[in-house]
């Protein structure tokens, strides 16, 4: 039984990556939320509905026992089971101009992102290793790359999660684990609710905001055996507004 671990998989992207994944690869799909039980149990059920299995696995990713525990307990219950693909999706931001960033705003984002990626990614990758196959795909952001102006915090986490991608790539390629980085522009979601739209729109070359499926498009095609060749790498999709 192959799995597919997508961090944030209740909502946006994390969603979208879930059902892309399920519907394309047919691999089973262990989920992770934090919070929204209610999206969680929907978007279960929809997984369930293309034919493979879905689990939840509630945990908060930056806290480094509840991820490990969580993830160590249901490799005790599927011993016949691995996880071949880690989706490291969950993300937040607490925006303001650095001056007035708060340590807390600071610290969450970091550790939403950055210890995220720490926590979820130890805990599955030494069976990655050892089976000699895996794919990791990091969110990360265009801030991480340009950086962002009241994205200081945002930034740093992303910019440290792109650098993490590629150094990690360099140790484990050997092991035919890949290690990629997906940098998304404007996407359609909770995270952007609050955004002009129209205003924004008028950066971008493509001339609007994306869609989370388009995200999953690229993520899919990452986690799947065709992109065997490409690892360290930092893929923008962000309708040409960076490049
Ligand atoms: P979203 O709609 O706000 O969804 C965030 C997801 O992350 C939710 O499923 C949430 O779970 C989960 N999450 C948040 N904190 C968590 C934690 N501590 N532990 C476990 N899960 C946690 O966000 P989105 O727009 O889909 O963003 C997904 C990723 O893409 C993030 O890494 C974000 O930084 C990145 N990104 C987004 C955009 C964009 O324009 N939307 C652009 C660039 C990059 P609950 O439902 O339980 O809260």
């Amino acid at each position: 039984m192959k799995y597919a671990l997508v961090t944030g998989g209740s909502r946006g992207i994390g969603k979208a990556v879930c059902l892309k994944i399920a519907s394309d690869l047919k691999y089973n799909i262990l989920l992770n939320y934090n919070s929204n039980t209610e999206a969680a149990e929907e978007i279960r059920a929809e997984i369930e509905g293309l034919g493979v299995k879905c689990e939840i696995l509630k945990f908060d990713v930056t806290n480094a026992d509840a991820v490990q525990s969580s993830i160590e307990e249901w490799k005790s219950e599927n011993p016949d089971s691995k996880i071949e693909i880690l989706v490291n999706n969950a993300g937040i931001t607490k925006d303001g101009l650095f001056i007035f960033t708060s340590k807390e705003s600071w610290k969450s984002v970091i550790d939403t992102s950055l210890n995220g990626f720490y926590n979820v990614t130890q805990a599955v990758l030494k069976d990655m290793l050892r089976s000699r196959y895996g794919r990791v795909i990091n969110i990360v952001s265009l801030s991480g790359l340009k950086g962002n102006p009241g994205q200081v915090n945002y930034s740093a986490a992303k910019g440290a999660v792109i650098a993490a991608t590629k150094a990690l790539a360099q140790e484990i390629g050997k092991r035919k684990v890949t290690v990629n980085a997906v940098a998304p522009g404007f996407i359609q979601s909770d995270m952007t609710k609050d955004f002009n739209e129209e205003e924004f729109k008028k950066l971008i070359p493509l001339n609007r905001f994306g869609e989370a499926e388009e995200v999953a498009e690229l993520v899919s095609f990452l986690a799947s055996d065709r992109s065997s060749y490409i690892t360290g790498e930092v893929i923008n999709i962000n309708g040409g507004l960076y490049s």
